[in-house]
């Protein structure tokens, strides 16, 4: 699950990291009173707008903006509230904006002292391990950092049994360059961040920038949080900061269903049990020179229900042309997915677009009378291959 910068930014602070402080807004209205509270607060008379969506970039898009005064305030928020920000990290369309953050600016007079520095926590996977990745090249792309001066960052890695070590948090604030407060405030923050980071169950955090103010402080101006959906039931707190607006509507009416989609931009619907025929069937498609609309696993216990909630689900598609479904009955029974197929079928009326059926396994032949004996048109196929060139001869 993903969360917006300002839920991001709450936890780092609960945790005792730094953070540019903020106030979240939903209308030009509460931006002024925010702008107003942020000068009663800390004393800033300038603010920065911040458009609260689930993507990075947004600086890049025009979705974060400096306003001097309250006027400014009132315009900026007014432009950002409720438009269409594109970024390099959404689709061409953009994402809505229906938040925003009015957080004080921390980059005053003295701004040439000021230095943007990049810090992100992630699973290694090829060790096991925490690493701390961090850079002196902050408030930019890093992976284009990462492409064109990779020497520019380095990596620290943890050890789950003894934690972030001492050691290693002065090396990181050494590596940084920093120096004096500087380098004590950077101490305190890796530490407070890493320990952010472990207690929640996230799978990433990346801060980009880090800043330290001319005064020699060190905050997090961004927070960009990925948490581990298997971690959420232990934080009730964090699991109730979901954004349903920001995600696929048609993705969080699967997900209450126990199914497993992924929406994609192709034109056959797939329904598969096991991520990895899944993608195996994704692959197959593609070679047959066909599109997958979807990645849906529908997972080792589907029942006629959930084959029928899945069936739904592809059919929302407007872009699905055909619908591949590939079923191997080893624990689940093949009788059962043809049930809930035909049920969805009689459910949903005419379904406008030809259905390829590979079922194998459990109770295959009793799957294959459910269908002759539906009126149901279905298209069956023994092999992979064969299913897919269906697919495609279909299509034509
Ligand atoms: P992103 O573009 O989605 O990564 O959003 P960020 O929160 O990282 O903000 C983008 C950029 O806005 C930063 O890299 C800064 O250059 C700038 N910015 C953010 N906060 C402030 C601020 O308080 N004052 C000024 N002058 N610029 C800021
Ligand atoms: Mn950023």
């Amino acid at each position: 699950m993903n969360i917006h910068e300002y839920q991001g930014k709450s936890i780092l602070k609960s945790f005792g990291v730094r953070i540019q402080e903020g106030i979240v807004a939903d209308t030009v209205e509460q931006a002024v009173e925010a702008a107003k509270k942020m000068k009663e607060d800390f004393g800033s008379d300038w603010v920065v707008i911040k458009a609260q969506i689930h993507a990075g970039g947004r600086g890049k898009g025009g979705g974060v903006k400096l306003a001097k005064n309250l006027e400014e305030v009132k315009e900026r928020a007014g432009q950002i509230l409720g438009m269409q920000l594109v970024t390099p990290q959404t689709s061409a369309e953009g994402k809505l904006v229906r938040k925003i953050l009015v957080a004080q600016d921390v980059y005053y007079p003295g701004a040439s002292e000021t230095k943007e520095l990049y810090m992100s926590v992630l699973l290694n996977r090829s060790t096991g391990r925490n690493i701390i990745m961090y850079s002196t090249e902050g408030g930019m792309d890093i992976e284009e950092v990462a492409e064109k001066t990779p020497h520019l960052i380095f990596k620290e890695e943890i050890d789950p049994t003894v934690g972030l070590q001492g050691f290693q948090a002065r090396k990181i604030a050494f590596n940084l360059g920093l120096e004096g407060d500087a380098f004590k405030e950077m101490i305190k923050f890796v530490t407070s961040l890493y320990k952010a980071y472990e207690s929640i169950d996230a799978s990433l955090f990346e801060i980009n920038p880090v800043l330290k103010t001319s005064d020699n402080k060190i905050l997090a101006v961004d927070a960009k949080v990925n948490l581990d959906d298997n971690g959420l039931f232990r934080h009730a707190e964090i699991a109730a900061m979901r954004d349903e607006f920001e995600e696929d509507p048609t993705e969080v009416e699967a997900g209450k269903s126990n199914l497993n989609y992924v929406k994609l931009d192709g034109n056959v619907g797939c329904m598969v049990n096991g991520a990895g025929l899944a993608m195996a069937t994704m692959d197959i498609i593609k070679l047959a020179g066909g599109d997958p609309a979807n990645f849906l696993d529908v997972g080792g216990t589907a029942n006629a229900q959930t084959v029928k909630a899945a069936f739904g689900i592809i059919l929302k598609d407007p872009n699905v042309k055909a619908i591949l479904i590939n079923i191997f009955g080893g624990i689940v029974r093949c009788d059962r997915v043809a049930q809930g197929v035909i049920d969805a079928y009689k459910e949903i009326g005419n379904i406008p677009v030809p259905i390829i059926v590979r079922l194998q396994g459990t109770n295959a032949e009793e799957a294959k009378k459910l269908f002759d004996g539906s009126g149901l048109k279905v298209y069956s196929a023994i092999q992979l291959k064969e299913a897919a060139e269906l697919v495609s001869e279909v299509l034509k």
